[in-house]
């Protein structure tokens, strides 16, 4: 190895650096355990854990809602991670049904092998390792340290070349957290979601200022049924909903062990009154064969959904020549209007390898920017026509009845299209601009 590339690799080795990274969720547990595995000196803040339960520690849900599709799973398995038996609540191996409206249903398997069914909070059901304790454990063996404690506050000035993070202090002093903690950073990387805490980063003079994801409100239940009357009804599908009510315009129900999770997605906010409405509805009403608003609810909870990505997420300091702050997962852009794992544990592989191969550098950002520009943010522009092309296409029950026709086999071609298109748009494998050349292609035996 010559000098002058020894050189370059002390320069931009990631492991002098000293890393926050805000937020434990996937996203930042995923880069907290690549970085930390290549020797960097990594800090996670996270207020969970399985002692303390969640961020909303008293509400009765920490996160139900837990499918994780074929791309997640492999992806984690590409770095080493296999998710444990004891963190599987479910193995969903028999594929995905739609219903989209009335009786109208079309049925299809996974084309990437199986998704599986976790627990993503710590609560309720402790018996059962959560999914999101599992990888921050993960980034603790490989060597992060781990402060449980939320950030208040980040200020972006450097003092001495560094960035400082203001956290609740992690010791609960008779009941309450004691005062305020500060410590200083090289690079902070924020992966707390949808959290206020945007509206609490210091900016330097004339710096722009990262944009929020903008957001709506969601609501996920697990309702107990009991393993068997679950596994009657739902088996091991993801049921998916097209339009079932006036407001709830996307639902998805699917089988946890004695539990369904039931999520429901709106065209507004969604309301206290929305899952009565969804359960009566003719599609569930014949998955179900029962009204199931009196099921007993282990878990409830209103996350909310990213609508539109942020197309500016880092903020690079000019004179220090260094990142200062760059967003990944739910937080940054992410998969619109979607199951966003993959998401967020692919914009924390892509975060963690340009840090490791291009250091604190404005090469590193770019080449995180350039990756993520493509595979989420250009979806902005893409993803209304996409979902107004659905609307358009649910309310029509003879269009749906026809689809339904071609897909069960009647016209071997336009079958594999039709499905082919539906498994791009429910799996989120692809940024929604690549499915029409994604869909073509895979119909002519051509791989992406
Ligand atoms: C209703 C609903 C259902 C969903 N269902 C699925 C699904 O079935 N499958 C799927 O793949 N995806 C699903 N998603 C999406 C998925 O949950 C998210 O895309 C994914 O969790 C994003 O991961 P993340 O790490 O970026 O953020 P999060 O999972 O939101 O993690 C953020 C973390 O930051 C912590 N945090 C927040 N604020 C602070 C702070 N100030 N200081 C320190 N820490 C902080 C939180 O405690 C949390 O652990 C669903 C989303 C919703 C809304």
């Amino acid at each position: 190895m010559t000098e002058a590339v020894k050189g370059r690799q002390k320069e931009i080795s990631i492991k002098s650096k000293n890393i926050a990274i805000i937020g434990g969720g996937p996203a930042g547990s995923l880069t907290a355990y690549l970085l930390a595995k290549e020797g960097a000196n990594v800090t996670i803040f996270e207020p969970r854990s399985t002692e303390r339960g969640g961020i909303d520690e008293g509400k009765p849900c920490t996160g139900c809602a837990g499918i994780i599709q074929y791309g997640a799973i492999a992806l984690l398995s590409s770095v080493g991670l296999q998710i444990p038996e004891e963190v599987i609540k479910a193995h969903l191996k028999g594929g995905t049904t739609i219903h989209l409206q009335d009786d109208v249903a079309i049925s299809m398997p996974f084309t990437e092998k199986h998704a599986i069914a976790v627990y993503r909070g710590w609560k309720p059901d402790e018996a059962t390792k959560s999914f999101d304790a599992f990888l921050l454990n993960e980034a603790i063996k490989a060597g992060a340290k781990h402060v449980q404690a939320k950030v208040k506050n980040v200020n972006l000035n450097r003092e001495n070349g560094k960035v400082s993070v203001f956290s609740e202090e992690a010791q609960v002093v008779n009941g309450k957290k004691s005062a305020i903690a500060m410590s200083k950073h090289d690079i902070v990387i924020g992966s707390f979601g949808h959290d206020k805490l945007f509206d609490s980063i210091e900016y330097p003079k004339g710096a722009k200022k990262v944009e929020k994801p903008s957001t709506i409100k969601t609501a996920v239940r697990e309702i107990y049924l009991g393993k068997e009357k679950v596994n009657s009804l739902v088996q091991d599908h993801i049921h998916i909903f097209g339009n079932p009510t006036d407001n709830v315009w996307f639902a998805l129900v699917a089988p946890k062990e004695d539990y369904l999770t039931v999520t429901i997605m709106g065209r507004k906010d969604i309301k206290s009154g929305d899952f009565a409405e969804f359960y009566k509805s003719k599609q569930m009403m014949m998955l179900m064969k029962e009204d199931v608003s009196s099921a007993p609810i282990k878990c409830s909870c209103s996350p909310s959904i990213t609508l539109k990505s942020p197309t500016y997420y880092t903020v690079y300091d000019e004179i220090e020549d260094s990142i200062s702050i760059v967003f990944i997962g739910d937080a940054g852009p992410t998969r619109l209007k979607k199951n966003g794992m993959f998401a967020a544990l692919d914009s924390a592989k892509h975060i963690a390898y340009s840090l490791i191969e291009f250091g604190n550098t404005k090469k590193a950002l770019h080449n995180y920017e350039k990756y993520i520009n493509a595979a989420y943010v250009r979806d902005n522009t893409y993803i209304n026509a996409i979902f107004y092309s659905m609307d358009f296409f649910l309310k029509r029950k003879k269009l749906l009845k026809f689809t339904e026709y071609v897909v069960n086999g009647n016209f071997p071609i336009a079958s594999k299209l039709v499905l082919n298109i539906i498994d791009h748009i429910t799996s989120g494998k692809q940024p929604y601009w690549k499915i029409p050349y994604s869909v073509m292609l895979e119909l002519f035996g051509g791989k992406i």
